[in-house]
């Protein structure tokens, strides 16, 4: 076999040797693939199809020992070295070109011990593993809503979803990490042990280490949940959208309601007239009593004239998957993200102005609604700095063809520029495209200083930047 060129972070490649090759191999509980083997083009291929590396090998890991081997090997050569996991994130820093990937995908197992109430999650696990085997004991931890994204990446960012604020955000509910540092350690980070390093995991992104398994905490869910989508034209959401802020603010925290604009899909609930017009949707899910929730929702569901309500009591692990079959992976996807700390009626009416042209189908705005449990941690508790926020909108620019992807990529960045002097001027990283690594100051606020002394202590050299990169103090 040839030598096997593998990029490095210096700009030049290193060869690596068929006997280099099969002492990795033979150091391994999983795999190695390179170009063409088995197994390749699964781990390089990410939920957006705008990216498309190819490295130079593969590490198909089994365990924390195989991600050893594999950032040893990183970091004695120089290699350039990506982390992935589900796959999901938009900017696609997750697969290098040339270089070594660390693919933690097959790494899928979730353990639950309902006594405790606390669940041991491998990185490569999806959010559907994880509610799935949590809500067997009708448990579960705030996560994001598509089952499909992976637990690590969200996790290691913030995280949150239809439960964030009954129960804060993901990283509100992580108890320890298992994680393998850039000098090869496996260490173990909580408030107890690493604390510098447990603070900087909840919200620092890839920035630390590779983490090879998650602790949460798990809470009361379902099995049902009052929850379901309330469908009305796009016409009437000058009054709709004041209306649906007036009661987000007052909202109790068991209550969310996301709203997405975007032209209507062929739901088979929705008459045919409607599909592929643009709509408003109210999406929203009460995580507590039935009985309750019925009268925390009539409000909402007595605003406008909806072409369709389908709001009832849903098992939480479908409703967790509701919005899986509109964020399949394999299309082309741009975004583009504000924090706002309100909606003011002229933020939406400029909104409403730019939302005017969506420029495909499946281009949508979506609006979700945070704050409560995640708005009660100090903005200096947890990495990710941004609680006060109560609404994260976030331009989802969708398409299928390379030829519309000028036409799409600008759209998003003039809803985004017209839509700015509304918003606090911060970002969540996971919803960061490749193209704002100026944006992660803002993203990290008062924070940046003490990740980036973190950074210095756990990966000096900076061995982890295939990421938003938090450069060492
Ligand atoms: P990957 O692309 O595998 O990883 C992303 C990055 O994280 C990597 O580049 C690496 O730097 C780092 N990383 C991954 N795994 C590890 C690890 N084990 N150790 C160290 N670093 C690692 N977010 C929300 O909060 N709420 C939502 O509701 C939500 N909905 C989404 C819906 C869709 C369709 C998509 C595509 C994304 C959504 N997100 C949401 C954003 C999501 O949180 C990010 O895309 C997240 O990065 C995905 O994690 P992943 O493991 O799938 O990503």
């Amino acid at each position: 076999m040839p030598d096997v060129s593998i990029s490095t972070f210096s700009g030049s490649s290193c060869a690596l040797s068929e006997d280099d090759i099969s002492a990795l191999q033979a150091s391994l509980r999983g795999s190695v693939a390179l170009p063409g083997d088995p197994g390749y083009d699964e781990a390089r291929t990410l939920w957006n199809a705008m990216v498309d590396r190819r490295p130079g090998l593969v590490v198909r890991c089994a365990g924390a020992s195989d991600v050893r081997q594999a950032v040893l090997l990183a970091r004695d050569r120089g290699l350039q070295v990506a982390v992935r996991s589900g796959g999901h994130n938009i900017a696609g820093k997750a697969v290098c070109e040339g270089g070594l990937l660390i693919d933690l995908s097959t790494m899928t197992s979730v353990t639950v011990d309902p006594k405790s109430r606390k669940a041991w999650v491998e990185p490569g696990a999806l959010l559907g593993d994880l509610d799935k085997e949590a809500q067997a004991h009708a448990l579960a931890t705030p996560l994001g809503v598509n089952s499909t994204t992976g637990v690590a990446g969200l996790t290691l960012g913030g995280g949150f979803g239809w439960i964030t604020r009954k129960y804060g955000m993901s990283i509100d509910n992580l108890l320890s990490a298992e994680v393998v540092t850039a000098d090869g350690s496996i260490l173990r980070a909580s408030e107890e042990e690493n604390s510098d390093l447990f603070w900087a995991l909840r919200g620092g992104g890839g920035n630390f280490g590779v983490v090879t398994g998650f602790e949460f905490q798990l809470h009361p869910v379902g099995p049902e949940v009052l929850s379901g989508l309330i469908v009305h034209p796009l016409e009437d959401a000058k009054t709709l959208l004041p209306a649906f802020r007036d009661a987000a603010n007052s909202a109790p925290d068991e209550l969310t309601v996301w709203t997405i604009l975007r032209k209507a899909p062929p739901l088979p609930f929705l008459p045919e007239e409607w599909h592929g017009k643009e709509v408003l949707v109210f999406a929203l899910c009460y995580c507590g009593d039935m009985a309750e929730g019925e009268k925390a929702v009539a409000g909402i569901r007595a605003l406008g004239n909806p072409i369709a309500d389908v709001v009832g009591p849903h098992p939480f692990v479908g409703w967790q998957a509701a919005f899986d079959p509109l964020l399949e992976p394999g299309a082309r996807n741009y975004w583009k993200s504000h924090d706002f700390l309100d909606l003011s009626d002229e933020a939406i009416d400029t909104l409403l102005n730019a939302v005017a042209n969506l420029p495909t189908p499946e281009c949508e705005v979506f609006i979700a609604h945070v704050g409560g449990a995640m708005s009660r941690v100090p903005a200096e508790a947890t990495a990710y700095p941004q609680r006060s926020s109560h609404f994260i909108m976030n331009v989802h620019t969708r398409w299928r063809e390379a030829a519309d992807d000028d036409g799409c990529i600008s759209w998003a960045r003039d809803l985004f520029a017209r839509t700015q002097p509304y918003a606090v001027g911060t970002v969540y990283i996971n919803f960061m495209p490749d193209d704002e690594d100026d944006r992660v100051g803002e993203a990290y606020g008062d924070n940046y200083a003490k990740l980036a002394e973190v950074k210095k202590k756990y990966d000096p050299e900076n061995l982890f930047r295939l990421n938003q990169n938090i450069k060492p103090s």
